[in-house]
């Protein structure tokens, strides 16, 4: 990943994060995209931002949310395709939380067809669905910087305040047990199945999402320097 200047060969590609609620591809995908100096498009992140400024679309899919069920496909991949065109992705980009259903792994590679990117790298994050309602249900964001604690893993030094600017932590609120439990359900119907999409076309890598996020990150830069 690193050469002997100390400077990083861009990513030139798609990589896509797959892997349920609570996986911890958030995270990693903001120091992969850090590292190489890329961008990190979580499309939840994208539609909370709508919400937030009321936009209509915003609007519109605020209670899809709140219900922990998927916005509808044509809408997201109108969201990301707009996004994926644009000049700041042209070196590469991870997506997180992006393709959560077939049709959307399709409308995907019909854009980066058009494109004539390089096929995406695809890594799996995977672990026990006890592990993943544990961190979700601990999962506390700042509200000012957006960075992600646990108060069961990664607790901040003072209580429901953040290290970096002592902005307050407050959960998400999708992140309490009745529609995380909806939210596993819809990955298991829905996104499960792209596994064996990628996989069949030999561009899927698995990863021990239950491993400390170091040694997570450890095994995602041997993944992608091996690409
Ligand atoms: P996330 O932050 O990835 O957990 O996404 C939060 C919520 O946003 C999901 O539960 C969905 O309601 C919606 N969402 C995010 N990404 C997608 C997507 N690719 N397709 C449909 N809905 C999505």
């Amino acid at each position: 990943m690193v050469d002997a200047e100390g400077s990083h060969e861009a990513l030139g590609r798609a990589v896509i994060f797959l892997g349920p609620p609570g996986a911890g591809k958030g995270t990693q995908a903001v120091e992969v995209a850090r590292e190489y100096g890329v961008k990190h498009l979580s499309t939840g992140d994208m539609l909370r931002d709508m919400i937030v400024r009321k936009t209509p679309l915003g609007l519109e899919v605020e209670p899809i949310l709140k219900s922990g069920r998927l916005v509808p496909d044509e809408k997201v991949l109108q969201i990301v395709e707009q996004r994926i065109t644009q000049d700041d992705c042209k070196q590469g980009f991870v997506l997180d939380g992006f393709p959560r259903t077939l049709p959307q792994a399709v409308g995907l590679d019909d854009i980066i067809r058009r494109c004539g990117w390089e096929r995406p790298l695809v890594v799996n994050f995977v672990l026990d669905p006890k592990l993943l309602m544990r961190r979700l249900t601990g999962r506390r964001i700042c509200k000012l910087c957006g960075e992600v604690y646990n108060v069961h893993e990664r607790p901040p030094k003072v209580a429901g305040r953040c290290d970096a600017d002592g902005g307050e932590l407050v959960q998400r609120p999708d992140d309490r047990e009745e529609v995380i439990a909806e939210r596993l359900k819809t990955y298991e119907a829905q996104t499960r199945p792209l596994e064996e999409y990628y996989r069949g076309r030999g561009a899927l890598v698995d990863l021990d999402g239950a491993a400390k996020p170091a040694e997570v990150a450890a095994q995602l830069s041997r993944i992608l320097s091996a690409r």
